[in-house]
């Protein structure tokens, strides 16, 4: 019955597969006013649906910023006036200003950025530009990570305090402190002291997709922080210093970078921060090489293994590349994964004729099939959306901070607390000897 079950799920994929045109996608709506989507969260929960609102049933921590209303000048205009008026705005500027754009991003907020990357890349942008403002379009823990690394006389501002990641949110220092405590009740000692043999009990390793306070808490505890380029590097570091791992919020980076080094998955445990223990007894913890914290991303938990054999009975000689915060399955039937930078350099180098199907956002697809017309590019997913978080990035948002930079205001700043930020830099700073 499961064969079967399989085989039909397979077909349905790869009918769609054949049948998509490049541009399809799961509700337009999303892309006219995201302060419309804010505004709907009595949407029926998940799991058929997906798309505009999907994201207000993600579990969000009390402390997440709130948009305000921006002016009715701003959500009326069309998208020609708002393009001229960014144009203008930045014209403005000039050298003063950076806007930086991450690879999700929308195309109408991408023509104007100076530097398009990933998490990484931009935060290390921030970190180099002379510029007095940085706008930053992409999500609010990306904004952070900016402001932790550059001058404290530079501004970073996200254009839409809304603009979250849900994968961030799955884990709040409260949620992990908890953690933290009930580690240290079952190995009878804080997981931050060493043990007879010079390692502590556990490294905490956070991704880079999490809040600044966490960044903080692994800086605190001896651990760091990773990137979807670095984890192996950044997991290797850690097996030499501890016992074992706390990997937190993905699951499926953790996972997926820890088989890859040799690790069983039944040395991965997954913690449910809801249940006592993670879910499980106190043996299982002890003998956890890495405890996956129960996260994951909306946009690429989406991609399965069935769309990965529509896609090779579409077209049998296709290169299907994930990101590796897709599900195990998915990753281990690929051909090859990796984070946005490693998707891109992979089209960028293969010969012309090269057909991909790509598991990863559909801004960043659909711009590399325009800029490659030589080479045939598709997204995995049939009707994958955007990430709708990244999405509430919108012109009109985005013209609102520039035109109030312009008349001398700074909106939106994103500033960590002291506090936070100088044990945050620590896990940042370990992260960047590790993986140079
Ligand atoms: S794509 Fe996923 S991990 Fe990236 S910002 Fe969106 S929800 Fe977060």
């Amino acid at each position: 019955m499961v064969s079967i079950a399989v085989q039909l799920d397979t077909d349905r994929a790869a009918a769609q597969h054949r049948a998509r045109p490049a541009s399809t996608s799961c509700d337009d709506r999303l892309a006219d006013g995201p302060w419309a989507m804010d505004a709907l969260p009595t949407l029926p929960p998940p799991p058929a649906q997906y798309g505009p609102g999907s994201s207000d049933h993600d579990v969000a921590p009390p402390t997440t910023p709130v948009q305000t209303t921006i002016p009715e000048r701003y959500r009326t205009a069309s998208p020609a006036e708002l393009d001229a008026r960014v144009t203008a705005a930045k014209e403005a500027l000039g050298e003063r200003l950076v806007v930086l754009g991450h690879h999700y991003q929308r195309d109408e907020v991408i023509a104007h950025a100076d530097v398009i990357g990933d998490s990484f890349q931009l935060a290390r942008a921030a970190r180099e530009t002379a510029a007095e403002h940085v706008v930053f379009c992409g999500v609010h823990f990306m904004a952070e990570t900016a402001d932790l690394l550059s001058r404290p006389d530079q501004s970073v501002v996200l254009p839409n305090l809304a603009a979250g990641c849900s994968m961030a949110d799955m884990a709040d220092l409260d949620a992990v402190t908890a953690c933290w405590e009930q580690l240290g009740a079952v190995l009878g000692r804080a997981p931050d002291a060493p043990g007879p043999d010079g390692r502590v009990g556990v490294v905490p390793v956070t991704y880079m997709n999490s809040s600044a306070a966490l960044k903080a808490f692994c800086g605190e505890h001896g651990g760091i922080v990773c990137t979807s380029s670095n984890a192996a590097a950044v997991l290797e570091w850690a097996f030499e210093r501890g016992e074992r791992v706390l990997f937190f919020p993905d699951q499926h980076l953790g996972r997926n970078t820890a088989a890859a080094l040799g690790v069983p998955l039944s040395s991965m445990p997954v913690w449910d921060p809801r249940r006592a223990l993670g879910g499980h007894d106190g043996q299982t913890v002890r003998g956890a090489r890495v405890l996956l914290w129960r996260g994951w991303c909306s946009v690429h938990q989406r991609f399965t293994s069935a769309q990965v054999d529509a896609a090779r009975a579409a077209d049998p000689g296709v290169t299907v590349v994930v990101h590796p915060e897709c599900p195990a399955p998915v990753v281990d039937a690929a051909d090859d994964s990796g984070s946005t930078e490693k998707i891109l350099r992979l089209v960028q180098g293969a010969p012309a004729g090269t057909s991909f199907a790509i598991g990863t956002e559909i801004n960043m697809v659909r711009r590399l099939a325009d800029a490659h017309p030589d080479k045939t590019i598709t997204c995995l997913d049939p009707v994958i959306c955007p990430c709708s978080t990244m999405y509430r990035i919108h012109p009109g948002y985005l013209a609102w901070v520039l035109e109030a930079l312009v008349a001398g205001e700074v909106v939106n700043r994103v500033e960590v607390p002291a506090s936070v930020a100088g044990p945050a830099r620590v896990a940042l700073e370990r992260m960047l000897e590790v993986a140079r």
